[in-house]
């Protein structure tokens, strides 16, 4: 049988009798035979003990030694105990010069935030890491360079209501909150986002929903923010269910960092209320490798589980993800996930993020080493977001290297030449 008990009035904890056979996403969670502790295989009656990425979890006995798996895995918890604080940061974490003086910043930057969970990722030696450098701020964010903007993809300038933006045809992009449980240094919303004016309030949803109402050529609503997954389930249920109110909306989706930063947050009880609102996709934001853990895989699976289609979202980074075996990986531990790579966007030009923009051309390097060396399933469509607002434009390797009379001179992956007789008349 599993229990299901409430803990600090939040989210649920299951814990799980030895005698039954648990859904496949719990039990990966809660391993019966946990390699990572002393704890002998599970007694009769007992409780099994909850399966942990093993650098999370020697994160958690150094600094949270006090906490119980129960509240651990209660995502309350997790952001009530949010490493925000130079304080924080600084006991846990080797700080370097430029780190230090980022975080003594008190104004005009993204604020930083990172849950227990992500900090558990954290180097706290390698101020290179690919965790590190996306969560914790250095002084090269103050950095203002030629081409940035603080609304690069001129959101503001298409925004017919406060946090609703309507840059296509047939859809709209709704900012729900300007909540993150962790916060991106690369952010490209970082001029709204964790700055508390894009609140969920009924007032400024509404006007929102009333827009989309009034405009039938709009069949598709991308919820996200801020991190819209970051609401308490009643709040979110009230957007969907007020979305799915309109009947000319045929497909909502969210994106969503949370079962990257914040795993604990997708839970049974999400997962039964968001199945409600289908057809939903998800666009899951993801960026290394090291994020597909096994807290974060169970969060996916319980999402799939769901019906819902995954899809993954990455900003290519300088020093993170920019090479092809990295990519390659975070590609491959995604579909390990059933989540289906979907966009690598060249970051964009905000204002600061000059030393995490690649050239173009390196995201293209990307491509030309994933498309063929494996799985088509494995290859995201490399954007860019059209800076003043024109929307995602796709860039790739060009395999087409000359017309010869009705032939086409193509280069495959391995750089072989064939050609294609295009003589079909149109
Ligand atoms: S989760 Fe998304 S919205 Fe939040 S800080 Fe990261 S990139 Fe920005």
């Amino acid at each position: 049988m599993n229990t299901v008990s409430q803990h600090e009035g939040a989210a649920p904890f299951v814990l799980i009798d030895q005698d039954d056979e648990p859904p496949s996403c719990i039990s990966s969670f809660f391993g019966a035979a946990n390699e990572l502790t002393s704890a002998p295989a599970t007694a009769p009656g007992a409780k099994r003990v909850m399966r942990m990425t093993p650098r999370i979890r020697a994160f958690r006995r150094v600094f949270f030694p006090e906490a119980t798996d129960a509240q651990w895995s209660d995502w309350h918890w997790q952001l009530r105990n949010r490493i925000h604080t130079l304080d924080q940061l600084r006991l846990m974490v080797n700080l370097t010069t430029e780190e230090l003086v980022a975080l003594q910043q008190t104004s005009g930057m993204l604020p930083a935030a990172i849950t227990p969970h992500y900090m558990g990722l954290v180097s706290a030696h390698d101020p290179d890491q690919a965790i590190r450098r996306m969560v914790i701020p250095t002084v090269y964010e103050l950095r203002r360079c030629p081409g940035e903007a603080d609304d690069p993809l001129g959101e503001e300038g298409q925004s017919p209501v406060h946090g609703l933006i309507h840059r296509y045809p047939d859809r709209v992009l709704l900012l729900a909150t300007d909540f993150c449980s962790t916060y991106c240094r690369y952010c490209t919303r970082s001029r709204v986002v964790g700055q508390g004016d894009l609140t969920p309030s009924r007032e400024r949803l509404g006007a929102a929903f009333a827009y989309i109402a009034s405009h039938p050529e709009i069949r598709d609503v991308l919820l996200s923010g801020g991190d819209p997954l970051t609401l308490p389930d009643e709040q979110l249920e009230w957007i969907l269910a007020s979305l799915r109110a309109i009947p000319h909306i045929e497909v909502i989706r969210i994106g969503t960092k949370v079962p990257a930063v914040l795993p604990q947050r997708v839970t049974p009880q999400l997962a039964r209320m968001l199945r409600k609102y289908h057809p939903l996709w998800m666009s899951l934001h993801f960026s290394h490798p090291d994020e597909c853990c096994y807290e974060t895989t169970r969060a996916a699976g319980m999402l799939a589980d769901a019906g819902i289609p995954l899809g993954s979202q990455t900003v290519l980074l300088k020093g993170v993800n920019d090479s092809v075996g990295t990519m390659k990986a975070l590609m491959h531990g995604v579909m390990k996930m059933r989540v289906k790579p979907y966009y690598l966007y060249q970051c964009d030009p905000i204002s600061g993020s000059q030393h995490f923009r690649t050239t173009v051309a390196k995201g293209v390097e990307i491509i030309r080493g994933l498309r063929g060396h494996t799985s088509g399933y494995a290859v995201p469509t490399y954007v860019i977001d059209a800076p003043g607002g024109g929307g995602k434009i796709p860039i790739a390797p060009d395999y087409v290297t000359a017309r010869d009379g009705t032939d086409l001179v193509l280069s495959n992956y391995a750089g072989g030449t064939f050609r294609y007789p295009d003589t079909a008349t149109s």
